[in-house]
């Protein structure tokens, strides 16, 4: 698989002279199977650039898939600003840990209220499909995927890739369970052990290291992993190369050049497999094939979750027709606040177009209002219905012979009603 970094900047974008060669951008990955599958992790602001490259005609129709490990500003703030999701024809899976309460659609959509930015996520053109995930194991195309939660001050997921007979991993943000592991210390158990395990054999692993042992100290709790914690786990679960992401914003290049220097020399007296590592630079381009093991005896047993998932599909959306502008916005504010996606259309032609393009969970259009002999407006009639259907002209005429009939059953109750 080629995997290329599009933003490597953890928790605010750093752009200046000190990120030139590491980049400002915060975080965004791109990877590809020799298939062609398509798969985005995170979408900072990294994602900006990367949109950009498919705004070309020939690469009309972007078909691809974007994992998001929590919703963090720097790991979803170049959702908005990502073009191919503008661009109708093209077809998105967005993938994210699904929120207690909250869908990700839902919390995605937040960042894009109206107060913060002049569009919503209801304007994306392109078809998009929001699934809320949990941990376990699921595939897209020819990729497997096993997501994993992180120890991070928000819902978090990592995420193992294999294809093509090569494991990447993304585990970003991360914070060691245990304080003497954070400073790269003690014996590898619990969850640490555990999470050791997920990213067991690993031919890359892209990892949150935005501490050192010394900084963390005044970093307890921040939710983010010492380059020592990395390079002992690394060692442990037999990972082939490190990509350290997610850099402190106050981290300028040459103090990353100085920290790899530190890691690899650590390395080097430590001994063992060898183990390669880097600090992932943005526009960097990676192959990940897959590698040998030289010691197959001592090698960590790789990392199988148990538990397969379908990704929930919470992609809802309702097409709504009324006549009337404030029952339509009553209804939309009502169906908003349950989570749902409001459709309107002008015309029924126009209502055609939005249902063969994406076919909503629910229809409501209203018919004619129904009036009775005096004119007066009595009501309207829906249609309700959880199938998108195109109406022939006898399908039409049907639905007159309803209301007409409607009508007439009122005009009958009310005659002697009249006057009381
Ligand atoms: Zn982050
Ligand atoms: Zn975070």
């Amino acid at each position: 698989m080629r995997v290329q970094f599009w933003g490597t900047r953890g928790s605010i974008a750093t752009p200046g002279p000190g990120t030139i060669r590491y980049g400002g951008n915060t975080s965004c990955v791109e990877v590809r199977s020799e298939r062609g599958t398509l798969v985005i992790i995170d979408c900072g602001t990294g994602a900006h650039p990367l949109g950009q490259r498919f705004a070309t005609p020939e690469a009309n129709r972007v078909r691809g898939h974007i994992l998001i490990s929590h919703t963090h500003w720097d790991h979803i703030q170049g959702l908005p600003f990502f073009d191919p999701l503008f661009a109708a024809g093209n077809e998105w899976d967005i993938y994210g840990p699904k929120g207690l309460g909250r869908s990700l659609r839902d919390t995605l959509a937040g960042q894009m209220q109206y107060t913060y930015f002049p569009i919503t996520l209801d304007q994306f053109e392109s078809t998009i499909r929001y699934h809320d995930l949990m941990e376990g194991t699921f595939v897209i195309d020819d990729i497997r995927i096993s997501a994993r939660y992180l120890n991070h001050t928000a819902l978090t997921l990592g995420y193992r890739l294999e294809v093509d007979g090569a494991t990447l991993v993304y585990s970003s943000d991360h914070e060691p369970h245990s304080r003497t592991l954070a400073g790269g210390e003690g014996e590898i158990t619990g969850q640490d052990l555990l999470h050791a395990e997920f990213i067991s054999n690993a031919d890359l692993l892209i990892h949150d290291a935005q501490y050192t042992a010394d900084e963390y100290q005044s970093k307890v709790g921040w939710g983010h992993s010492t380059i020592e914690y990395v390079l002992k786990l690394a060692r442990h679960a037999r990972v082939k190369r490190i990509a350290f992401t997610h850099h402190d914003p106050l981290r300028d290049d040459d103090a990353l050049d100085l920290l790899i220097e530190g890691a690899r020399a650590s390395l080097s007296r430590n001994g063992g497999a060898p183990l390669e590592v880097f600090a992932a630079a943005e526009g960097q381009t990676l192959e990940v094939k897959p590698s040998v093991a030289d010691d197959t005896d001592r090698a960590a047993p790789d990392f199988h979750a148990m538990t397969p998932v379908a990704p929930a599909l919470i992609e809802r959306s309702v097409l709504l027709g009324l006549a009337d502008p404030i029952m339509t916005a009553l209804l939309s504010d009502a169906m908003r606040a349950e989570g749902l996606r409001i459709k309107l259309f002008a015309d029924l032609n126009d209502a055609r177009k939005l249902i063969s393009k994406e076919p909503p969970s629910l229809a409501i259009l209203e018919h004619d209002p129904a009036r009775i002999d005096d004119g007066s407006c009595i009501g309207t009639l829906c249609l309700i219905d959880t199938r998108p259907r195109s109406l022939d002209p006898a399908d039409v005429a049907r639905l007159r012979d309803l209301s007409d009939l409607a009508v007439q059953e009122l005009n009958g109750m009310n005659t002697p009603l009249r006057g009381h």
